[in-house]
């Protein structure tokens, strides 16, 4: 009797799948391989970084003199007309959760293999402002830090660090006044209980840097002891 639910049930499964195939998330063609994310094109041609095995990589680079880093890596490498553009944009822009969880298990999973990387001992993402939460439902970059956390086992704090104000467009400011525009609508909560720790703070992309160099200094000036960052994309 099993034996034919179990048939019935394999049927309903290839039925259903023909009606509604799984579309690969990054190029959003449909996926030949089933209970698989990316189709087989896009597994072969994901542009994977060497960040987790060498220490002077571009995101490292990118920090050098303005945040001491002990960590830092990016998953891809992110190019304009890009699959990783468009699963980027999907993630933040059309509801694609899953695919910041995916890629998140990815990057803890290399990270949790890595023998460059030391364990941090906490995750914290960088935060977006409560309002822009409720409008978009989630945070990008604390669902990719909880895809890291599943599958590397760190433990993931979205609570320390929170982002109070909006933040004025930044188009056409230096460097430096990035930094500064950004890092005055941070806060720290609870800093006693992030003192002496390695902290990995995750995003999604890194592009100038200052919102990551901001949440990185003020967790530094909090009594962190050790910072890391990991993304999901940097530009090579
Ligand atoms: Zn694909």
């Amino acid at each position: 009797m099993s034996k034919i639910r179990s048939k019935i049930y394999e049927l309903i499964n290839d039925m259903f799948y023909t009606i509604f195939p799984d579309l690969c998330i990054a190029c959003h063609k449909i996926s030949k391989t089933r209970n698989s994310y990316f189709c087989i094109n896009c597994i072969h041609n994901m542009p994977y970084t060497d960040h987790f095995k060498i220490s002077d990589n571009t995101v490292t680079k990118h920090f050098k003199g303005r945040i001491p880093l002990t960590h830092g890596a990016a998953l891809l490498s992110f190019r304009n007309q890009s699959n990783v553009k468009n699963m980027l944009h999907g993630l933040k822009y059309k509801g694609k959760k899953e695919t910041g969880q995916i890629l998140g298990e990815i990057a803890g999973q290399k990270l949790a293999e890595s023998s460059l990387f030391e364990k941090p001992d906490l995750i914290i993402p960088v935060p977006i402002h409560y309002k822009k939460k409720l409008l978009r439902g989630y945070n990008q970059s604390g669902i990719f830090g909880q895809g890291v956390s599943n599958a590397s086992g760190i433990k993931m704090t979205e609570s320390h660090l929170i982002k109070y104000t909006e933040t004025a467009s930044q188009t056409g400011m230096a460097r430096t006044d990035r930094v500064k525009n950004v890092s005055t609508t941070f806060q720290i909560n609870k800093p006693e209980e992030l003192v002496g720790k390695h902290i990995l703070v995750v995003d999604d992309v890194v592009t100038t840097g200052a919102t990551l160099e901001a949440c990185c200094l003020l967790l530094l000036k909090a009594g962190v002891k050790k910072i890391s960052i990991l993304t999901i994309a940097a530009a090579e």
